[in-house]
């Protein structure tokens, strides 16, 4: 007989699933694996709400597998490590972000790119080594293999570094790699939503100018006086966008649905770089012209590998740099989710797991 959900693994856990592309979270037993000997298990405190965990949920990119616990930016205490684990000890304070697993001897995995390897196993809705479904951090308690666990350092608050596992590192890889890190450079960061906010902070932190390039009027006062953006452009007002045209060395565009290219291109200088980080369901439309005048550039980049999510945390502790968060318990996710769809949110939910998760 097949085993279910809740017993084809010995350790109890409980989370919130959804069963169909409604996305809809309920309540959902299941079972963690035991601490192998490599392994790292971990009491869940907090977890952040990506947009990707919307887009799963709604089965947007057609991959899903469900029952779905969603979550990836999760931290939380260990409560036990297997035999040869040496990263951490119990009760340290640690992360997942989104993996857990990868080939560990391909190109990409032997150059510290996991993220780029083809095997690699994200950290929920996705077929797991031993056969089952990976199943994130809407749930009570974690387990992974140390190398996919992240050292959270001692001065930073749980709950506001938990989005750094998936928006700090997503946005902090690509300027690193793409040269866009350094004192003076002008950014441009298009959608200031969890991702966009963070790149803010790390974009300051590098010494650059930056301009927000938003659909929303109300982030305006606060993106510079609170996120201390330099400049801030409504992309739908066109005397604003043609105001700043050619002055940009680099864009990280976050936007989770369609938009048009070609005013983003165009803010940027000759030999301007656009990469994108935004995952729309629908491709977008690519004018080439404009490229063509100017040497311009368009790249994607997918979060980071697992070196470089633990410098990127070290140095967001370093600077200060932290997520700014609404703290949710978990019977508010539903509408969460809801809000999150609307960009209503300023500027990432995290679910208090550790104090309201709890079991009917
Ligand atoms: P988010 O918090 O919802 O932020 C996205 C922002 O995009 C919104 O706040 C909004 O900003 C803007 N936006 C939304 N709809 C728009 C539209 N129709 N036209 C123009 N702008 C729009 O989402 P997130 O968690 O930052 O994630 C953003 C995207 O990155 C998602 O697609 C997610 O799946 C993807 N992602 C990719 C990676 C990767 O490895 N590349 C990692 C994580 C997430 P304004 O209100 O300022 O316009
Ligand atoms: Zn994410
Ligand atoms: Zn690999």
């Amino acid at each position: 007989m097949a085993k279910s959900h809740e017993t084809e693994h010995p350790v109890k856990a409980f989370g919130l699933a959804a069963t169909d592309s409604s996305g809809h979270l309920s309540p959902f037993q299941f079972s963690r694996r035991a601490t192998g000997d490599e392994d790292v298990q971990f009491k869940v405190l907090y977890c952040g709400i990506c947009h990707s965990d919307l887009h799963y949920l709604k089965n947007e990119w057609g991959i899903s597998q469900y029952p779905l616990v969603p979550g990836h930016e999760i931290v939380g205490v260990v409560t036990e490590v297997g035999k040869k684990v040496e990263k951490v000890k119990v009760g340290d304070k640690v992360g997942v972000g989104c993996m857990v697993g990868s080939c560990r001897s391909c190109e990409s995995c032997k150059d510290d790119l996991e993220n780029y390897c083809p095997k690699i196993i994200p950290t929920y809705s996705a077929p797991f080594s031993d056969g089952t479904i990976s199943y994130g951090g809407y749930s009570d308690i974690m387990v992974a293999d140390e190398h996919f666990i992240v050292r959270i350092p001692e001065n930073m608050p749980l709950d506001s570094a938990a989005p750094l596992l998936c928006a700090g590192i997503t946005t902090y890889s690509p300027m690193r790699y793409f040269g866009l890190d350094k004192p003076g450079m002008h950014i441009g960061v298009v959608g200031l939503g969890g991702l966009g906010h963070v790149a803010v902070k790390f974009a300051k932190a590098f010494g650059a100018k930056v301009t927000v390039i938003s659909t929303s009027p109300n982030k305006k006062e606060e993106a510079l006086s609170n996120l201390g953006a330099d400049s801030f452009l409504i992309s739908k007002n066109d005397d604003e966008m043609q105001g700043a045209m050619g002055t940009m060395d680099g864009i990280v565009d976050t936007v989770s649905a369609y938009h048009p290219l070609m005013p983003l291109i165009g803010l940027l200088k000759a030999h301007g770089k656009l990469i994108m980080l935004g995952a729309p369901d629908k491709p977008l439309d690519l004018p080439i012209f404009p490229l063509l005048a100017g040497r311009k550039m368009i790249s994607g980049s997918g979060i980071g590998g697992m070196k470089e999510t633990q410098e990127m945390i070290d140095f967001a502790a370093k600077h200060n740099i932290k997520a700014d968060i609404e703290l949710i318990s978990a019977d508010y996710v539903n509408t969460a989710l809801e809000r999150l769809a609307k960009a209503d949110v300023k500027y990432r939910f995290v679910i208090d797991v550790a104090n309201t998760l709890k079991q009917a």
